[in-house]
């Protein structure tokens, strides 16, 4: 886990001023989150000084979150949930969860494929899902598109982790969308017989393992390059390549970390002003760059780390879809025989 010392946290807000119409409202409001970044936490307190709202959070698990809003049904005091996938805020959604939200700020702030039609949820901050190299290893001319990692000049050479990663059912649904069902499953086996090892560990440990020679390619979000980076000696990961697939086509895969307002929200408009507190240049900037991920509002700049990457192409899939066929991604990887 990382440390953003509050001090950056108050410099980034220096100039800061108060959100229009939000002065000193009273009152409060109760988050469910399954995000655990110190820097949020700077975010709260920033929104309780700029309008007054005091910020109440609940953190777990996305599951237990569900579970546990199911259980209070109609008293629950929860009034907004925060994820780090588009799939799980999706499946809050489609459980009947949230309410629409009608703001003119998120929609204009938002691209309309980052975010539910209906304002059911919003997508806060995205992040790409890339593949990592050892430049000693594999030349970038050799790399192209996430279709041809199931080919057989990979074999033995992949490391991803398993099929409970909600990055790679996401991942596999974005295949479905674009290749179809039998041919993403001939993917998915492709894949599996290509691993340098039976999945384990996070995306972290897949980056750290081709550093180790382990394999040569590992599937990654791009954000947990950047936290490795932050805590590296100089030049440690020099030999570390990152590709962004699918340039020539659709474009790279392309998650969010979102939130949505609930069905029986004590303190609606007061979610309301937080989400909409998230969306502005300011918020932007710390909540993406802290984590290192992409900011969702345009013009916004990114950490250096993650600029230094190179810009990309985002597939423009409806991130909707990755929690609707969430389940026959699940099913098509265990088919697959992906552990
Ligand atoms: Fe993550």
């Amino acid at each position: 886990m990382f440390r953003i010392r509050s001090l950056a946290v108050a410099a980034l807000f220096g100039a800061l001023t108060a959100l229009p119409g939000a002065a000193f409202a009273e009152g409060e409001v109760n988050l469910y989150s399954s995000r655990h970044y110190a820097t949020d936490d700077a975010l709260y307190k920033e929104f309780t000084r700029q309008t007054g709202i005091k910020v109440n959070v609940v953190q777990a698990g996305g599951g237990e979150l569900i579970q546990r809003i199911q259980r209070e049904g109609e008293n629950s005091p929860a009034d907004l949930f925060l994820t780090e996938d588009a799939g799980v805020i999706g499946r809050v959604h489609l459980a009947g969860l949230l309410q629409p939200v009608k703001s003119a700020a998120l929609e204009a702030a938002i691209p309309a494929n980052l975010r539910e039609h209906d304002g059911h949820w919003f997508g806060l901050t995205m992040r790409a899902r890339v593949i990592m190299y050892h430049k000693d290893r594999v030349k970038p001319s050799e790399l192209s598109t996430y279709e041809d990692l199931s080919t057989a000049k990979w074999k033995k050479r992949i490391l991803v982790r398993s099929s409970t990663s909600a990055y790679n059912q996401s991942l596999v649904v974005s295949l479905m969308e674009a290749d179809g069902v039998a041919k993403t499953e001939l993917w998915a086996k492709g894949i599996v017989a290509n691993l340098a090892r039976e999945p384990k560990g996070g995306d972290r440990d897949q980056i750290t393992a081709v550093m180790a020679g382990e394999g040569d390619i590992a599937i990654s979000n791009t954000y947990y390059l950047g936290h490795l980076l932050k805590d590296a000696k100089a030049g440690e990961y020099a030999k570390l390549g990152v590709f962004f697939p699918n340039q020539g086509d659709r474009g790279t895969h392309v998650n969010i970390s979102g939130g949505g307002v609930l069905k029986h929200a004590p303190h609606k408009d007061n979610a309301v002003k937080f989400l909409e507190f998230l969306l502005t240049p300011e918020a932007q900037k710390v909540f993406a760059e802290a984590n290192f991920e992409y900011p969702v509002r345009k013009g916004v700049e990114i950490s250096p780390t993650i600029k230094a990457f190179g810009e990309f192409k985002a597939d423009p899939l409806s991130v909707g879809v990755l929690a609707k066929r969430n389940q026959e991604a699940v099913q098509l990887m265990d088919r697959a025989g992906w552990k």
